[in-house]
């Protein structure tokens, strides 16, 4: 409606959006508690090989159980997090409560539990000062290796400025591995690719679901050159959202080591993964 009114007028502000401004306030105030009351848990997505078709890791994402809303999906409240801050101490928990749970899998499972744990981590998190400090002191508390973790952050928030680029240098020479995650849609992923230390592009769901309907051949090519790309910088490339057998076929021969989807397995509780990874044996890769 502001669009079609014209440059010149203000859009007006109306009650449907003050209602909604309302309730990102009243969420994030929820969210604040969510923590205290620990309506907040992980799931886990596996990372499967597609070579050998083993689980090599998982993806940790959180999960809000709402007592009067019900399930709240990440996509709603972590952009309110980002914005009121509360993504910090939210993204604290989720780094140690995933870390401690690879390591329960580890201690439980020994050579057949799965190698690595990804975490998302906002752009926020990789801005304060400690970040690095507290990863490191997660990592020791556990008694994971570096090479364990996986961050996963948005070519957006590399690009954060000075500061988060010496984080990320900082926590490459930790021995912690970074992922570009929504790899394809951000803005300039080459220059990024030689200025950062990076060690795993996550193709974008958006052009994995371009593979195989047919019409859509620019999406097809990114997939494509993505895979291209990491196999010449020596990176992993890792293809999210694989719903059919047909696009793990192609992504395969197009070079993708890695993928995930719901194809393979949805997002898990913790018995559901250890199941799995049981069930698919050993990982063979380091990734
Ligand atoms: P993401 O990091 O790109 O995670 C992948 C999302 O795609 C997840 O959604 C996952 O459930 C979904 N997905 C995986 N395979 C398939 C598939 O085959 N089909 C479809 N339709 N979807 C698939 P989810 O869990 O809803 O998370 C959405 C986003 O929320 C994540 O995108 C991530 O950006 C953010 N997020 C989740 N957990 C965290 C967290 O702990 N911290 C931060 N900062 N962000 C998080
Ligand atoms: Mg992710
Ligand atoms: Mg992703
Ligand atoms: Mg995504």
């Amino acid at each position: 409606a502001a669009k079609a009114a014209g440059k010149a007028t203000w859009a007006r502000f109306e009650p449907r959006m003050r209602s909604e401004v309302v309730n990102h306030a009243r969420l994030g105030s929820e969210l604040h508690n969510a923590i205290i009351r620990h309506e907040l848990y992980l799931a886990y997505q596996p990372v499967f090989d597609l070579v050998t078709g083993r689980m090599s890791g998982a993806e940790a994402l959180v999960r809000w159980r709402h007592p009067v809303r019900g399930a709240v999906p990440p996509a709603e409240f972590i952009p309110v997090a980002e914005r009121s801050g509360l993504i910090v101490p939210l993204g604290s928990w989720v780094l140690r409560e995933a870390c401690e749970q690879l390591a329960r899998w580890q201690a439980e499972h020994g050579a057949a539990a799965i190698r690595s744990i990804n975490v998302n981590v906002a752009a926020r998190q990789l801005r304060e000062a400690g970040f690095v400090d507290e990863v490191a002191a997660v990592l020791s508390d556990t008694g994971l290796i570096p090479a364990n973790l996986v961050l996963e952050v948005t070519e957006s928030s590399v690009l954060d400025g000075r500061q988060v680029r010496d984080t990320l240098q900082a926590l490459h020479e930790l021995g912690v591995r970074l992922a570009l995650d929504d790899f394809g849609t951000g803005q300039s992923s080459l220059s990024l690719l030689r200025a950062f230390p990076v060690d795993v592009l996550k193709l974008d769901k958006s052009f994995v679901d371009g593979i195989c309907d047919g019409e859509d051949r620019g999406r097809l090519a990114v997939a494509a050159a993505v895979a291209q790309l990491a196999e010449y910088l020596d990176l992993y490339a890792v293809a999210e959202g694989i719903e059919t057998a047909a696009q793990l076929e192609r992504l395969r021969e197009m070079g993708y080591r890695l993928g995930q989807g719901y194809f393979m397995a949805k997002p898990l509780a913790p018995a559901e993964l250890a199941e799995l990874m049981v069930r698919t044996g050993r990982p063979v890769t380091a990734a």
